[in-house]
């Protein structure tokens, strides 16, 4: 297929120019990369992305650099007043884009629409902070000496660099995206190169908004086009989701100039299952833990521990609930009823076919796998695979697989369960299902997570941090910490008028 270099998002395949940058489309010669955009769910190629070479990501950062001066000073209302615009706008354009998440990732239509809903409640809560003067006004510090006076400020922090992975493209990129315009940073977007689509819808959105030309822009690339951002001088702070080993030369490229940093890693979270616990609460639990997203989430609880005393009946009813789960195409006739997508690339199912493989040659045993539609065999679907009391050191209870593999493990006490729980070096979330309170208590204190829930579902609210302990990141996305990640803390010391 040859080049187009219009953008028809809508159309029959597309092609996305390099760079979006101050307003204006950047295409890149014909002897630059330009990779493939999968349909995953059928492995059709949908469209082309060109790579954005390293002058242009100069030029893209050099853009946010300038429009810094006149955005850092705009008000906090005028900015949540834009980011308000923005939630509506894409509340507005919601069914396309699901369509797109659908047509891109293969998610499930409820999938997809929960991506759209997640941005809208990021940017909306976002916009509720800048209204709330409070949040960026100069606070009283109270000091011994009552002749002089110190004040608190933040100042938003410059030029972010926002680098974000496929799983859940417009939901990572919301999460950076309107903390950092709310706290006055103007932004180099890197989506990563199997779902760009997206964040192209994002940022004309973000434009017919009313954000001014140069505050947000977008460069098209993989890793190489990452490294150019996280390594250019201009660049003051770095907000990365992705895999923990690109998260260390993500790091070791910010020391160079103290670029501030946040990073959203992997995860090997555990659910735990107390003996009190309602079973079919835990089995739907464990179903939406491990397999939601086709268990390409940073979040899953793919280490389910289950008390000895209810495990075969755990065992048994979670076994009924896998083989029932639909995976099917999102596009197809019984594409309403989807309840898991594929995985995001051929590449990806190699990947965790291999993985399921080692593993099973290292000792684990296959309790039991979902099933496959006929309809999925053109694309990168897998059946979900349970594995059952695999040893400690197997990769399959230790490594993050990024597909529907889930483990479980018997375990006989609370004391046992929190040290196998917190027997990882990621620390992302953790699930507890009991009916005990003061048992709740003592796991939500103990589990070494980011984000611990308690008899719920993987409920995700702008209000509450994100962010993990260990190899899963460091700093917090969400919340107010995610706004003051984008702010610099300045205190003043003064004598009193
Ligand atoms: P990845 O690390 O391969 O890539 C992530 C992004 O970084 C992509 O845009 C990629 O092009 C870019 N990149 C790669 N190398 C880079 C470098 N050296 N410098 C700068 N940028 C670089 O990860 P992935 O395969 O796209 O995503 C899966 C991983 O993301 C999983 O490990 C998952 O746990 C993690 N993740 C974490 C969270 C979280 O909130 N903690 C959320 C989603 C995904």
């Amino acid at each position: 297929m040859g080049r187009n270099t219009e953008q028809q998002i809508d159309g029959e395949a597309f092609v996305l120019p390099a760079a979006m940058i101050a307003g204006a489309t950047f295409c890149a010669a014909e002897s630059e990369v330009c990779s493939r955009i999968c349909n995953a769910a059928t492995g059709e190629t949908i469209g082309w992305q060109e790579h954005a070479t390293a002058e242009m990501v100069d030029r893209a950062v050099h853009a946010a650099h300038d429009a810094l001066i006149a955005w850092r000073h705009t008000t906090p209302a005028a900015r949540g007043k834009l980011l308000r615009k923005i939630a509506e706008l894409l509340e507005a354009d919601r069914a396309r884009l699901s369509a797109m998440q659908m047509q891109v990732s293969g998610k499930p239509p409820f999938e997809a629409d929960l991506d759209v809903s997640d941005a809208i409640a990021t940017f909306s809560y976002y916009a509720g902070l800048c209204e709330d003067a409070s949040v960026f006004a100069a606070e009283p510090v109270a000091l011994p000496d009552d002749a002089l006076l110190a004040e608190r400020m933040h100042e938003p922090v410059g030029v972010a660099a926002l680098i974000v992975p496929w799983n859940f493209p417009m939901v990572t990129t919301a999460w950076k995206l309107a903390p950092a315009l709310a706290a006055g940073c103007t932004v180099v977007i890197k989506p990563s190169e199997l779902t760009s689509p997206t964040e192209h819808m994002l940022a004309a959105i973000v434009s017919e908004a009313g954000v001014p030309d140069g505050v947000v822009n977008v460069v098209n690339g993989g890793g190489e086009v990452g490294a150019w951002l996280t390594t250019h001088p201009l660049v003051d702070k770095i907000s990365f989701t992705g895999s923990t080993a690109s998260g260390r030369k993500v790091m070791q490229a910010a020391a160079h100039d103290m670029k501030r940093l946040t990073l959203e890693l992997g995860g090997k979270s555990a659910l735990i299952v107390r003996e009190d616990a309602d079973v079919v609460q835990a089995v739907s639990l464990a179903v939406g833990g491990a397999f939601a997203n086709a268990g390409q989430m940073c979040s899953a609880t793919a280490r389910i521990l289950v008390h000895d005393n209810v495990y075969r009946k755990f065992m048994a009813a979670f076994e009924t609930a896998v083989r029932a789960v639909v995976v099917v195409p999102p596009q197809g006739a019984e594409g309403a009823d989807a309840a898991m997508g594929p995985l995001i690339s051929a590449a990806q199912h190699a990947r965790v076919a291999a993985l399921v493989e080692a593993g099973v040659e290292a000792g684990a045993q296959i309790a039991f796998t979902g099933q496959l539609d006929p309809a999925c065999a053109d694309g990168f679907f897998m059946a979900p695979v349970v594995i059952a009391e695999p040893a400690a050191d197997n990769m399959l209870w230790t490594d993050e697989i990024f597909g529907p593999v889930a483990c479980v493990k018997s375990f006989r006490s609370d004391d046992e369960a929190i040290a196998l729980a917190n027997d990882t070096r990621y620390g992302l979330v953790a699930t507890v299902v009991t009916n005990d309170e003061k048992a709740a208590r003592r796991y939500k204190v103990q589990l070494r997570a980011g984000l611990v829930w308690v008899n719920t579902p993987q409920l995700i609210f702008p209000q509450v941090c994100w962010g993990g302990f260990g190899l899963s990141g460091i700093g917090r996305e969400l919340g107010v910490a995610g706004l003051r990640s984008y702010q610099e803390l300045r205190h003043t010391v003064g004598m009193r008028a």
